[in-house]
C-alpha cells in the first residue's frame, strides 16, 4: 500500500476507530454505506471490498453484479459521534470498480465527476468549488417524525436569543470541524427554520465529497437535539426555500486564478465570461441535474431569491448566475444559484463544469449582465433581453436533458439513461398523486 495509505492505517490505530464506514454514492446522491471492521483497512486499500451492486439504485444489472469499492486515503475523516462505550468510526469515500474489467465503473457518480476533472486538466485547469447549503431544522413529533414545525422565530442574519437553533448549528459546526471540514461561515437564513453552512473552497471532488458527508453529519446531530434537518428544497409554500450555491472558478497549472482579469470591468478573464455563457446556454438541461425532484421546481419560482430565469448579474440575487464581489484575485468567481441541496452533488458539479468547459473550447460569447430585477420584467421585456425560463417541473427538464447531447454526455453512458429513467418515473408517479392542495380546493367545492 502507499505512504498515504499506510498514513490512515496508522491513524486508525492510534484514534482507536473500530469500524471503517466504506462509502459511496447512487446515482440519485444518496450515500451508501459498507461497514467494515477497522483490522481491514489494510486488506481494503490492497484488494478492495467486493459488494452486490445490483441492489445500488443506477448502478448494474443482476448478472453483472459484483463491484469492488476502493477507498481514497485522502477522505478519511473520523465520525463525530459514537455510542458511549463502543470506539470510533471513521469513513472513507471509495471509488467503485467494476470487476470483471477492473476498471473504474462508469455508473459510479464520483467517476462521473472525475471524467469531467480529467478533461479540465487536459484543458490546464484545476477547478475549485465552494457550496452554501441551505436548510431547514424542524421539530420532531412525539413519534419522532419530522414535522414542519420551526420553533424558531429568527430571521436573516439574526441573533440569539431569538435565534434558538444557534446552539444546533453550533454543535453542527463543531462536528464538521472535528471531520476536517473547514467552515466559512454560517448564519441563520431568511425563513424561518432556516440555516445555511457555507464551506471554504476546496478542489471539485473534496467538495462534492463534503456535501454528501456534509447531509448525513448534519441530520445526525440535528437528531441529537431532537430536530429534524432537511435538504428538501422548498418545504414550506410561500416562503424562500433551501439552495446550495456553488461558487466555481479554474486555476491554471500554476496556482493562478484563471477566471481573474483586473482589466475587466467585472475582474472576470475571458475564460470566465466563456464558463459562464456555457452554464447559460445548457442551464435548462443541467436545471435537471442541479434540481433534481418534483419539489425543486417549487423553488424555482419568482419572489424567493432563486432564480426563473436564464441571465447572469454582478448585483441582483433574481439571476441564474451572480458574480459576487472579490476582495483579492485569488477569490475571482462564478456563484451558480440554480442547484439545490437534494442534488447528486457529484453529479451537479461535473454538469455544471462541463457545460463551462464547453463555453470554453466553443469560444461562447457572454451576453451582458442583467442589472434589474428580473422577476419584475413581463414577457415583453424577457424577449427583448433574450432571457429564457428555467424549466417550470422535472419532466420539462428531463426533457431538456435528454435534448442537450453536452450535458447528456456530461453525465455519460450509464448514468444519463438510468437517471433519465428514474426521473421520468419520479415525474409521472407525481402526476397521477392527488394532493392536499386539491383535496382542499375541490373535496367539498365538486
Ligand atoms: N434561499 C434562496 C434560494 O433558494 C437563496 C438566498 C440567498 O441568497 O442566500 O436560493
Ligand atoms: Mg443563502
Ligand atoms: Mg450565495
Amino acid at each position: 500500500i502507499t505512504a498515504d495509505e499506510q498514513a490512515v492505517v496508522d491513524e486508525i490505530e492510534e484514534k482507536d476507530i473500530d469500524f471503517l464506514r466504506l462509502q459511496f454514492t447512487d446515482i440519485l446522491g444518496t450515500v451508501k454505506n459498507v461497514s467494515v471492521p477497522a483490522r481491514q483497512a489494510e486488506k481494503a486499500f490492497k484488494d478492495g471490498i467486493y459488494f452486490d451492486g445490483s441492489s445500488i439504485e443506477g448502478f448494474v444489472r443482476i448478472q453483472e453484479s459484483d463491484m469492488r469499492l476502493v477507498p481514497d486515503p485522502d477522505t478519511f475523516a473520523v465520525l463525530p459521534w459514537k455510542a458511549d462505550d463502543d470506539g470510533a468510526s471513521a469513513r472513507l469515500i471509495c471509488d467503485v470498480y467494476d470487476t470483471s474489467t477492473g476498471e473504474p465503473f462508469e455508473g459510479d457518480p464520483r467517476r462521473v465527476l472525475q471524467n469531467a476533472l480529467d478533461r479540465a486538466e487536459e484543458m490546464g485547469y484545476t477547478v475549485n468549488a465552494a457550496p452554501e447549503p441551505e436548510f431547514f431544522l424542524f421539530e420532531e413529533d412525539e413519534d419522532g417524525r419530522a414535522t414542519t414545525k420551526t420553533g424558531d422565530h429568527g430571521g436573516y442574519f439574526d441573533l440569539a436569543p431569538k435565534d434558538l437553533a444557534s446552539d444546533v448549528r453550533r454543535d453542527i459546526i463543531y462536528g464538521l470541524e472535528d471531520m476536517g471540514f473547514e467552515i466559512e461561515a454560517s448564519h441563520h437564513e431568511v425563513a424561518e427554520g432556516q440555516h445555511e453552512i457555507n464551506f471554504e473552497y476546496d478542489d471539485a471532488l473534496s467538495t462534492a465529497d463534503n456535501v454528501a458527508t456534509f447531509r448525513t453529519v448534519v441530520r445526525a446531530i440535528a437528531a441529537q437535539h431532537d430536530l429534524h434537518a432537511t435538504f428538501m428544497p422548498k418545504p414550506i409554500p410561500k416562503i424562500n426555500g433551501s439552495g446550495m450555491h456553488t461558487h466555481l472558478s479554474l486555476f491554471t497549472e500554476d496556482g493562478e486564478n484563471a477566471f481573474h482579469d483586473g482589466d475587466d470591468e467585472f475582474d472576470l478573464s475571458e475564460t470566465a465570461h466563456s464558463f459562464l455563457a456555457g452554464i447559460l446556454e445548457h442551464a435548462p438541461a443541467i436545471t435537471a441535474v442541479a434540481d433534481p425532484t418534483v419539489n425543486s421546481y417549487k423553488r424555482l419560482v419568482p419572489g424567493y431569491e432563486a432564480p426563473v430565469y436564464v441571465a447572469w448579474s454582478d448585483r441582483n440575487r433574481s439571476a441564474l448566475i451572480r458574480k459576487p464581489a472579490a476582495r483579492i484575485p485569488a477569490a475571482s468567481r462564478i456563484e451558480a444559484r440554480f442547484p439545490d441541496p437534494s442534488c447528486n452533488p457529484y453529479l451537479a458539479l461535473a454538469a455544471l463544469i462541463q457545460a463551462g468547459l464547453d463555453g470554453i473550447e466553443n469560444d461562447l460569447e457572454c451576453p451582458d449582465p442583467v442589472r434589474e430585477n428580473i422577476y419584475e420584467f413581463d414577457e415583453e421585456k424577457r424577449e427583448e433581453y433574450g432571457i429564457e425560463t428555467l424549466p417550470s417541473n422535472l419532466g420539462e427538464a428531463v426533457d431538456a436533458l435528454e435534448e442537450d447531447e453536452v450535458i447528456y454526455d456530461a453525465l455519460g453512458e450509464h448514468v444519463a439513461p438510468k437517471f433519465v429513467e428514474a426521473k421520468s418515473q419520479e415525474f409521472e408517479d407525481y402526476l397521477v398523486d392527488v394532493s392536499d392542495w386539491e383535496l382542499d380546493r375541490y373535496l367539498e367545492t365538486f
